[in-house]
C-alpha cells in the first residue's frame, strides 16, 4: 500500500537551486516544513542509475538516511527525439562542472541542425523516501520542441530552448505559475500528492 506523508518536515534532496525553488513552490499548499539538502550540508551521492527513477531513488535514499527525515528527490532531464533521447539522464552533466547551460544548449543546436524534427520532451521522476528506506516514485512528462536562439530568463537549465506543445513561448518566458500548470515536474508532483499528501492549507 502507498505510504502517506504525515511527518511534517521534509528534506528536498537536491543541490540544484532551480529545482529546489520549484519544488518549494509546488509544496506551498501543504503543511510541510521544507529544508533543502544544501541547507543541511548533506553530501551529493553518485548518480549512477540508468533511469530517472533509479537516480531519484539514489538521491532520496541518501538524503533520508543522512538526515533521519523523509526526503523528496527529483531526477529529471530533456530527451531530444532525433538525438536518441539525449541528453536524457545526462542533462545536468552536459552542462559540465561549471553548469554552463549556454554551452549545453549550443551542443543540442549543433547536433540537431540537420534535422527538421526538433521534437523533445522533459521527464521528471520524483521519489519520496523515508529513513526506513520505504520509497514511493512517480513520473511526469511534457512534450514540445526545441527553438533557437534561447528565449527568456525565467526558469533554469534548458528552459530557454523548450516550447511545450500548444504554447507560443518557451518555459523560460513563462511565469512560474504557468510553467507549474503544465510541466513534467508538476505532473509527477500531482501523482505524488494524490498518493501521499493531504491538503491542509
Ligand atoms: P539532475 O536531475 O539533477 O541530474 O539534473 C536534471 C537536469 O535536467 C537539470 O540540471 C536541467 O539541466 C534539466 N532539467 C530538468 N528539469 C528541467 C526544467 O524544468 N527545465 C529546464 N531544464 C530542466
Amino acid at each position: 500500500m502507498t505510504r502517506m506523508f504525515e511527518d511534517g518536515k521534509l528534506v528536498i534532496a537536491s543541490h540544484n537551486l532551480g529545482k529546489v525553488r520549484e519544488i518549494r513552490e509546488l509544496l506551498l499548499p501543504f503543511d510541510v516544513n521544507v529544508v533543502s539538502a544544501g541547507d543541511l550540508g548533506l553530501p551529493e551521492p553518485v548518480e549512477d542509475g540508468l533511469t530517472f527513477v533509479a537516480n531519484a531513488k539514489i538521491k532520496a535514499r541518501s538524503a533520508a538516511l543522512a538526515s533521519g527525515l523523509p526526503a523528496l528527490a527529483d531526477d529529471s532531464g530533456l530527451a531530444v527525439h532525433k538525438l536518441n533521447n539525449e541528453p536524457g539522464i545526462y542533462s545536468a552533466r552536459w552542462a559540465g562542472p561549471n553548469k554552463d547551460f549556454g554551452t549545453a544548449m549550443k551542443r543540442i543546436q549543433q547536433k540537431l541542425k540537420n534535422f527538421d524534427d526538433k521534437s523533445a520532451h522533459f521527464t521528471c521522476a520524483l521519489t519520496l523516501c523515508w529513513p526506513d528506506r520505504h520509497a514511493e516514485s512517480f513520473e511526469g512528462k511534457v512534450f514540445g520542441h526545441m527553438v533557437w536562439p534561447p528565449r527568456g530568463n525565467k526558469g533554469f537549465g534548458y528552459d530557454p530552448i523548450f516550447i511545450a506543445n500548444g504554447m507560443k513561448v518557451s518555459f523560460a518566458e513563462m511565469q512560474p505559475k504557468a510553467k507549474h500548470a503544465i510541466s513534467h515536474r508538476a505532473k509527477a508532483f500531482k501523482k505524488l500528492v494524490k498518493a501521499c499528501f493531504r491538503v491542509t492549507k
